[in-house]
Formats: C-alpha cells, structure tokens, sequence
C-alpha cells in the first residue's frame, strides 16, 4: 500500500492519478480512451455525494425517472442549435448485430430530447405543470480534445441531470434560480468553494435562453465547471410541440429548464480539500467516518483491543460509519498511513496510557491534531469534532478559492495571470460579445461570463477601452 507521497501543487495531475489509484476511488486504466472504474471505495463516496443531491432534488418536489440510453437520430436532431452543438462528439449506433439499423441510434449526449416526446405525452393541461424531474445516468461524448480522469471523460457515468416544464416563462425563471439556491446548498455540504457566472451567449448551453454556471478553481490554478442551469425558454417545447390546455380554453407551449452536475463534482471535493498525505472528505460524504486503531503494548493487548472494541460498539451505535483496524500484522504506524491517504476524517487511538487514564485519543485528518477525550464523551467529542471539520474545511476552501480569484483592469495583467495559471481573474468588459471573443482568443483561455450577483464595476473595457459595464471572468480550463 504504500505509495511515494506526492505534492499536490506541484504535481497536480501525478497527485489526483495516483491519490484515486491508491485509495481504490478511481481507476482510469480501463482499455477504453476517456472511461473510468469506480471501485468499491469510490462509489460509495460517489453514491454518498449523490444522495446529498437526491435529498435536495426529493425535497424540492422532483421525482426521479430513468429515460432510455438510446435517442433516435431524428429526436435528437429535432432542436437545431441543440444538435449543431453536439454532432461533433456523439457516439452513434448504427448496427444491430449484423444488421444496419434503420435509423441511427445515439448514445444519450444529454437528456434534453428524449425527455421532451415523452412530456408530450404526460402533460395536457395547466394543472399538469410544473413538471420537476431528474435521473442520474452515464452520458456519453466523444471528447476529441485530450481527456482526464473523472473531469474531461467520454462516458460520464455520473451524470445528474434535471429537467422541469412550466407554464409561463416567469415560472421557469424563477425554477432557474431556485435551483441555483439548490445547487449552493449541494456544493456548500460538500466544502465546495464556487463563483457562479452567466455564461456568454457564444458559450451558453445549446438551445438555452441563457445558462448560469457554477466555477470553482482546481489546484493547478484552472478553472473546473463543476454545475449548470438552463434557462430553455420555449425552444425544446416547439420543437417537440409541447402544448398545454390554459385555463381560458387557448394553448401554449410549455418553457422549460435544465440543470446538471456530474462527476466533476466528485473530482473537485477530492483536488481541493486533499493534500500530500491524500484524501481529505468532508464527514457527511466519507465513506468511513472514522477509525479505531489499537495501539498495543506488551502485557497490556488485551486490555487495549477489549477498549478498543468498546469504541467501536459506541460509535457503531451511534450511527457512525466506522471501522475497526485491529489487524495484528501491521504496525499502528503503516495503519495511520493507509488511513490517512484515505482521507478518513477522524481517527480514534487507544493505547495503554489512554486505558490508564479513561480517555481516548482523536486525531483529525484534516489537520492532525490530537485531542484526549475522556471515556463516556467519546460519542459527543466525534460529534462535535465532525461539524469542527466540516466548518473549517469550507473556510479553507473559500479561503484558497479567494486567493485564486484576482480583479485587474488592465490587459496586460490579466494576459500575466491567465499565462501563469493562477486562478478566474475578473476584468471590466463593455458587455460587447466581439469584445470577448477578442479576449477569449487573445488570451488563449476561456471566457466564463458574468457575475451573477451584484458587483461594482469600474474602469474601461480591456479589450477596446470603452466605458465597462460588466465584469467579465476568465480563465484557463479543462
Ligand atoms: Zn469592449
């Protein structure tokens, strides 16, 4: 088990490679470009990352469905900006076993029109909307740029993807931005740091009205969209002729959103709360809580393995997911080692001092500091030390994500900062889309539109020195 440590930000890609190898979290050496494994300890921090989005998504009234893999080739081509945007890289079947199909298949790019003929059939009229749904699915794309693991893949195996139908274009709206709320909720339990842009309109999703993204910065300084709203307006349900009865007898076309997250989402929880001893995860998603680790002394082991397994009992008891590392041919020292690259939260060591005294002793992984907690509290003290983790690692995060943000106003600055990779700089911009086309080319980095939220804008336009209404964020991706 044991693997060289690496240096996060030195080495970024080496460290996520290795760091999901070694933990079992990821492998990306299946014989198929652009595919990754999860293996058994992955998918269940995957699986516990899904179901703090299925809550949300539950609570919020979705229901969820599961819509065919397969999409015929005149469904999918229905939405004209919609297909132009992704004939590019769909994977195509066209054969079944000897025979050529009739009609080419698509291997599902995304959910859009397979959903669509199908609301045709559900909704009738105004009672029947809004409509909220969601499925969790692998979406495939035939990435022709290079791929990288769980962040550029061909099959996304990971994809959830919602989708909702509503009356009027304010409905719809107003679903926009409560999935955003929704989507802050989901990255803030998970630690993760964001700044949301309205993505340009030469960049926004294909066939939307406009589409609002979640950012965060990786620890190679480049930016990782990590989730999306889509604003689809009336241009998927015209397309497909999806009407509604209103109540005054008339008809209309239902407007509709999407919003999705995949598994980037579990790509940035692991780059940037891990460090050179490997993973860190937030309690509420790590697959194991916490450890037991005896730590034996001659004339004392039984002593020490009987306390060792009371702990154990209680935190079990208690609801946490914990193990108990009592096996007698590996050291206590190998045994913090494994654990640690696994990113366990907490760790609880027992050793003869600890049974002389009635206390035990819990480590932190994040920090790895040591706490004596006596016999009795040990429940609460893990309690209270798994919400102490949770708080400091999310002002750790927005604290890293802070520092990688940077706000100039001139050229030549942001043109230093992009080439050296440091993070999203933000720059006033006259709102002119040549202007930041302009940009996006001479920077050789990606325009990833306008905040959201209310800013002060200052200064001339970077690019043409026009007075600047917006500030623009830029910055190198994936
Ligand atoms: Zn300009």
């Amino acid at each position: 088990m044991a693997v060289p440590r690496n240096k996060k930000h030195e080495n970024f890609s080496e460290w996520f490679e290795q760091v999901t190898l070694h933990t079992m979290v990821y492998d990306y050496r299946f014989p198929v470009k652009g595919c990754g494994v999860w293996p058994g300890y992955g998918f269940k921090l995957r699986k516990n990352v899904l179901d703090v989005m299925r809550r949300l998504l539950d609570e919020s009234g979705h229901e969820e469905c599961l819509f065919p893999t397969l999409i015929p080739q005149s469904l999918l081509g229905k939405e004209a900006e919609h297909i132009r945007s992704f004939e590019g890289e769909v994977f195509w079947v066209t054969r079944g076993g000897f025979t050529e199909l009739g009609e080419r298949l698509a291997l599902r790019p995304t959910s859009e029109t397979a959903i669509m003929p199908m609301l045709k059939l559900w909704i009738k009229d105004y009672k029947d909307l809004p409509v909220k749904l969601y499925q969790v699915v692998s979406v495939f794309r035939c990435e022709t740029k290079a791929t990288h693991p769980m962040i550029r893949v061909r099959e996304v195996t990971t994809f959830k993807e919602g989708h909702s139908a509503h009356a009027t274009y304010e409905d719809a709206e107003s679903h926009v931005w409560s999935m955003v709320e929704l989507y802050k909720r989901f990255f803030d339990e998970l630690c993760i740091p964001y700044l949301i842009s309205r993505r340009p309109d030469w960049d926004k999703f294909a066939g939307a009205v406009y589409s609002i993204a979640f950012d965060t910065v990786m620890p190679d300084g480049r930016a990782l969209q990590i989730g999306t709203v889509h604003h689809l307006g009336q241009n998927f349900s015209k397309a497909f002729d999806v009407k509604y009865l209103k109540p005054d007898g008339s008809h209309e076309y239902v407007w509709t959103t999407s919003y999705g997250i995949s598994e980037r989402v579990v790509a940035a929880l692991i780059s940037i709360h891990g460090d050179d001893h490997g993973l860190v995860l937030p309690p509420n998603v790590a697959p194991i809580q916490v450890v037991v680790i005896p730590i034996p002394y001659k004339g004392r082991e039984a002593e020490v393995y009987g306390e060792a397994r009371r702990a154990y009992g209680e935190l079990k008891a208690a609801g946490f997911r914990v193990v108990i590392d009592d096996r007698q041919d590996a050291t206590p020292g190998s045994k913090f080692y494994e654990w640690e690259l696994k990113g366990v939260p907490i760790r609880v060591e027992i050793g003869p001092r600890d049974v002389e005294r009635g206390t035990v002793t819990l480590v932190r992984r994040d920090c790895l500091t040591r706490t004596a907690c006596p016999w009795g509290e040990l429940v609460n003290y893990v309690k209270q030390l798994a919400e102490r983790i949770t708080v400091d690692l999310r002002e750790a995060a927005w604290r890293y994500l802070k520092e990688r943000t940077f706000r100039v106003r001139s050229l030549e600055e942001v043109a230093e900062l992009v080439k050296a990779r440091r993070g999203i700089v933000e720059v006033p911009w006259c709102g002119r889309g040549e202007c930041g086309l302009t940009l996006e080319e001479g920077l050789e980095a990606k325009i990833l539109g306008t905040a959201v939220e209310p800013v002060m804008v200052e200064g001339r336009c970077v690019n043409c020195d026009r007075e600047a209404t917006k500030l623009l964020r830029t910055a190198k991706t994936y």
